[in-house]
């Protein structure tokens, strides 16, 4: 059976271009009738932290790889011993050699730049020794070919392949072999991973071959970049899942954008069902050329995916922004402020204005806030010439009014306007901004009814004062 496997090192935050290679495997081995394995690459000790990890984990869950619904996760740190003694078996089987040479020495003999290991110790036939390190003895002929599911055919020259190190003066393993060792511990059978790993995957495959067990297939997945062409980088890009997840992108509209990174489904869509791109999704198709990560087009996705969630749905879904759950910012009001079912009365407005779930605090603001968040560039040009003389007039017929509901405050508001010769709009704006704080925002009519007459009217005195 096909096993496949993603093997994420824990040293900062969840990458989104490692959320991409994760749904990949994960997608390749639902296709295949395959497994899922997860392996964390731990044994960077000075960089690797357990909330790191636990980061992985929960962001795996949240993009759709559950706990449980997976085999692992294993952590390479575990499988030290089988790192050494693969080491000795290469050294025992005369694959590998022990060598003392310093990068000065090798630069002296070569008389050049380094490039590469020039083979000295190849034949001394040194024992293992404290600051000795054992390197793997390439072969001089012939070529290592590559069979990958994305690149065809990539094949390099055995004879180009420096002897590199697989374990280091202090006996320790590097990461080239572990990561060899354990795909082959855990059977392994296509490896789906960054393009960034294809200058490894020749040595590796030397590896497979040395230690006696069928390669895997490869598929080395585009990286991803940024408008101006360059790698997506976590000191100059936002990157991290988790990032994303807070300001309230949908797991849904993530994992449908991520899979559209150089490939698309059929029949010219994009957004289309989980299920679609699980069935349709084909390796082969993947463009190896770098893929733009856009992230105005993720949003205009993400809107799209708030729009069609039912409005129950998208009420719980805006729920972490309402309440600062987590990792979340607090909202503006203060908890008992809150009041859930003028929420759900006003959701449906919100629901087509906002692309990220976090908006949904500006929006709403003003129905849980004693008094609303005043925008002076707002005040300033809403409260021009006449707009005192509107306000009281619309408070004043307002105040007469018998029922407080959105057509009656609107008519009553247009009425007051035409007096003047406002259009609605124009009457509309000073009414908002005293309400609201803001310019725009929802629909007036409908936020005045569900705001209230005792607190509509007094927010509207309060503008005069
Ligand atoms: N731990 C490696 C990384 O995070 C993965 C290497 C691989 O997938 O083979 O880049």
């Amino acid at each position: 059976t096909v096993r496949v496997r993603f093997a994420p090192s824990p040293t900062g935050m969840f990458h989104v271009g490692g959320a991409r290679s994760a749904l990949q495997n994960w997608i390749y081995a639902k296709q295949q009738g395959g497994v899922f394995v997860l392996r964390i690459e731990d044994t960077d000790a000075a960089r690797n932290k357990p909330e790191w990890t636990e980061g992985i984990l929960s962001a795996l869950d949240w993009i759709g790889i559950e706990r449980g619904s997976y085999e692992g996760p294993y952590f390479q740190s575990e499988y030290a011993g089988e790192h050494r003694a693969a080491a000795a078996r290469l050294h025992a089987s005369g694959r590998a050699y022990y060598c003392d040479c310093t990068r000065e020495a090798v630069q002296a003999r070569t008389g050049s730049q380094y490039q590469g290991y020039d083979g000295f110790c190849r034949d001394r036939g040194l024992p293992a020794g404290e600051g000795r390190a054992l390197r793997f003895r390439t072969p001089d002929e012939g070529e290592t070919v590559v069979v990958d599911l994305i690149r065809g055919e990539p094949t390099f020259e055995n004879k180009l392949i420096e002897d590199f190190v697989i374990a280091r003066g202090d006996g320790s393993p590097v990461f080239l072999l572990a990561n060899v060792v354990d795909d082959m511990t855990m059977g392994i059978t296509h490896v789906i991973r960054a393009e960034e790993h294809l200058p490894n995957t020749p040595k590796q495959q030397l590896l497979w071959d040395a230690l006696g067990v069928k390669p895997p297939i490869w598929a080395h997945v585009p990286v991803v970049v940024n408008e101006k062409r360059q790698k997506l980088s976590k000191r100059r890009d936002k990157v991290a899942l988790e990032a994303f997840r807070d300001e309230g992108y949908l797991a849904s509209a993530m994992r449908n954008y991520l899979m559209l990174l150089g490939w698309a489904p059929s029949g010219n869509r994009e957004i289309v069902e989980w299920s679609v791109i699980e069935q349709e999704y084909r390796l082969a198709e993947v463009n190896p050329s770098p893929a733009f990560f856009d992230e105005k087009k993720l949003r205009a996705f993400n809107g799209e995916y708030i729009r069609a969630l039912e409005v129950e749905e998208f009420v719980e879904a805006c729920r972490p922004w309402l309440t600062g759950t987590g990792t979340i910012a607090p909202p503006p009001w203060q908890p008992e402020e809150f009041d859930a079912d003028a929420f759900a009365a006003v959701a449906p407005l919100a629901q087509t204005r906002i692309a990220l779930l976090s908006e949904i605090v500006p929006n709403v603001d003003f129905l849980f806030l004693a008094a609303p968040l005043i925008d002076e560039a707002a005040w300033a040009k809403a409260m021009k010439e006449g707009a005192a003389e509107l306000l009281d007039a619309a408070t004043a017929a307002f105040e007469a009014l018998e029922s407080w509901d959105a057509e009656t405050l609107k008519s009553t508001l247009e009425a007051v306007g035409a007096e003047r010769g406002l259009k609605l709009g124009k009457a509309q704006a000073p009414v908002r901004v005293a309400v609201t704080g803001r310019t725009v925002g929802l629909p007036l009519f409908e936020s005045l009814e569900v705001l209230g007459r005792e607190r509509t009217l007094s927010r509207l005195r309060a503008a005069r004062v």
